[in-house]
């Protein structure tokens, strides 16, 4: 007998957008042949988990009659790439969106294996698929890119291999800051392995993106340690060249030389939930959904809500880099219909109960699902929020909307030390805590303590947040206060 395996699908989704009848078909193919929760991911996609192998066929089959596709959303290549989400910017943002699209496509391998194999496309076996990007050895590792608009850092651009950001004047898109060399992922008790910020190279023109964002990723393709692959990501790579010498290589490469990066200040990395109106008086309700899991519970039918959003065609579907979703695009006339929805099925009272904090949370998937995590993240997060919003209230501090991130694992799926409480797995019930990130994503976050069970965790930050309250200055947020006390 062979064993029943089962396999996770990754939807490549650049910008997170679906329309309505996508949207009716992803409810369809969660329910027939997956576990039926839909997980938002921290990449702005959505990932199906328990599909029997004799499901993966016909689920690949059933997202490709609606032109959607796996293809490079894991693997060493690049990976989805990803948007500001955020509505109020819409004129801004459909430009923006293009650029994802664009890189997307550009970056895309272009072995036609994907549809041989699961969508029984005629085997072309001889045929010698040419690849300039990825030749015959894609990239030494995976390569993220996601862009921002200011002031809004909700794609946490500096976590990303290339940072792509916007550059508005008088209300126009001029062109792009890039950033290079983020990346989260470390190895405990490999001490060459490290979390990085991007470096921001320079400013360039719009027309010059692809070229630069695509020499980039060259760069990384003949430069990169294909070694080992603990210290393989772009972040290695430059810091080994150099900034000044790898900034050089891709300007010689690309022929596009670098000016000084333009002005571009993050003030918030967080979705702005519920009702929302853009600048063409289009509403959006942006929906928190803990941890990204969308899914029918006696709280809240979410997934029966955008169902019959979906099916009303009144509505488009993003998915946003903090998983949550937004069903936006929606005429004034049909606001009201929406709203009843999303009041029918608790969605928005689920949104407007959560604490400021549990709505800044993000935990990745870890155990049971990932093979690789040492400990709990998403089904236990919640329940510490719970206990830790306890303390909060002891010490009035409940409106305080502190990032807390966990993942069950060093690999930093849930961009755990960009905030300002961190934890990672190390065992079943025991993490490394991190403080001291900075409220935008500008800083990184330091070890505090490791190893630590709940009695602990809660003890520490019992202690914690009372000294945040007794002494923090004037709208000072945590992680400046552990900074400027010197507690990391
Ligand atoms: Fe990523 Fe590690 Fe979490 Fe798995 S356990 S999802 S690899 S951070």
């Amino acid at each position: 007998l062979e064993r029943l395996y089962s396999f996770m699908i990754r939807l490549r989704l650049p910008g997170g957008l679906l329309t309505p009848e996508e949207w009716i078909a992803l409810h369809h193919i969660a329910g027939e042949h997956s576990t039926g929760v839909i997980k938002i991911t921290t990449r702005q996609t959505v990932q199906l988990h328990g599909i029997l192998k004799s499901h993966i066929k016909p689920t690949i089959a059933a997202f490709d009659k609606m032109k959607l596709d796996s293809i490079a959303a894991c693997g060493d290549v690049n990976r989805n790439v990803i948007a500001s989400a955020h509505p109020k910017f819409s004129e801004i943002h459909e430009e923006v969106f293009q650029y994802a699209d664009k890189i997307s496509y550009l970056l895309l391998p272009k072995t036609r294996a994907y549809y041989e194999v699961w969508l029984d496309e005629e085997k072309l076996l001889e045929v010698n698929e040419e690849d300039k990007l990825y030749q015959d050895r894609y990239l030494p590792r995976k390569f993220k890119i996601a862009i921002a608009i200011p002031p809004y850092n909700d794609v946490d651009i500096f976590t990303n291999d290339v940072g792509i950001i916007a550059i508005i004047e008088n209300n126009k898109l001029i062109g792009f800051n890039i950033s290079a060399g983020g990346g989260m992922g470390t190895t405990h008790g490999n001490p060459d392995t490290y979390p990085r910020l991007g470096t921001v190279l320079g400013y360039v023109e719009k027309d010059d993106l692809e070229k630069v964002v695509y020499d980039i990723a060259t760069t990384q393709r003949d430069f990169g340690n294909r070694t080992d692959r603990k210290t393989s990501r772009l972040k290695y790579t430059m810091d080994r060249m150099g900034v000044d010498a790898f900034k050089a290589e891709v300007e010689k490469r690309s022929g596009v030389t670098f000016k000084p990066a333009k002005k571009a200040v993050f003030t918030t990395r967080d979705d702005w939930y519920g009702w929302q109106q853009n600048h063409e008086g289009l509403w959006y309700y942006t929906m928190f959904v803990e941890n990204g899991r969308l899914l029918d519970d006696e709280k809240v039918q979410f997934k029966k809500a955008c169902l019959d959003i979906a099916e009303s065609g009144k509505a488009q579907f993003r998915f946003t880099a903090n998983q949550n979703l937004i069903v936006g695009d929606i005429k004034e006339e049909d606001k009201a219909f929406v709203d009843e929805i999303l009041t029918r099925y608790g969605v928005i009272a689920t949104t407007e109960k959560a604490s400021p904090l549990r709505k800044n949370a993000l935990a990745c998937v870890a155990l049971n699902t990932c093979p690789l995590a040492l400990a709990e993240a998403q089904r236990y997060l919640p329940s510490l929020i719970d206990k830790i919003d306890v303390l909060m209230n002891k010490h009035s501090l409940q409106e305080e909307g502190i990032t807390i991130r966990m993942t069950g694992c060093p690999n930093g799926c849930a961009r755990p030390y960009i905030s300002e409480i961190g934890f990672i797995g190390t065992a079943l019930g025991h993490y490394n805590m991190y403080l001291g990130a900075d409220a935008n994503g500008y800083r990184l976050n330091k070890i505090y303590k490791e190893n630590l069970d709940e009695a602990a965790i809660l003890k520490e930050l019992d202690v914690l947040l009372g000294s945040f309250k007794a002494k923090r200055e004037e709208k000072e947020s945590f992680g400046d206060f552990i900074m400027r006390e010197g507690i990391v």
